[in-house]
């Protein structure tokens, strides 16, 4: 698999500073030759261990763990939703009947 971090130039006073992307395979900054660093892909953070796994620092790693886990948390939820309206229906249907003759009486 390909190394998809990317790199990030850590000279602050570089215009390229925390805008441009770098591949993993680069190694100087083209604009001020600093040597870039793996950053964070999501925030800028310089990447504390050396993993191709990981593109994100913990942080934003953290973060995005904790979306999935209320994306599934959602999904739960609707689908438990699904099964309410799914139990209300047959009530529904079998009241309707009544319903109808009760407005049918009423002419
Ligand atoms: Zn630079
Ligand atoms: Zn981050």
């Amino acid at each position: 698999m390909a190394d998809k971090r990317v790199k990030g130039c850590p000279n602050v006073e570089c215009t390229e500073y925390k805008k441009t992307k770098y591949k993993s395979e680069d190694v100087y900054c083209k604009k001020c030759s600093s040597k870039l660093v793996l950053v964070c892909s999501k925030c800028w953070t310089p990447l504390a261990e050396d993993n191709p796994k990981k593109k994100i620092c913990a942080k934003c790693e953290a973060k995005a763990e904790d979306r999935k886990e209320r994306i599934i948390q959602k999904g739960r939820l609707v689908g438990q939703n699904a099964l309410a309206v799914l139990a209300v229906i047959p009530a529904i249907i079998k009241v309707a009947p009544e319903v109808f003759k009760k407005i049918a009486s009423n002419k």
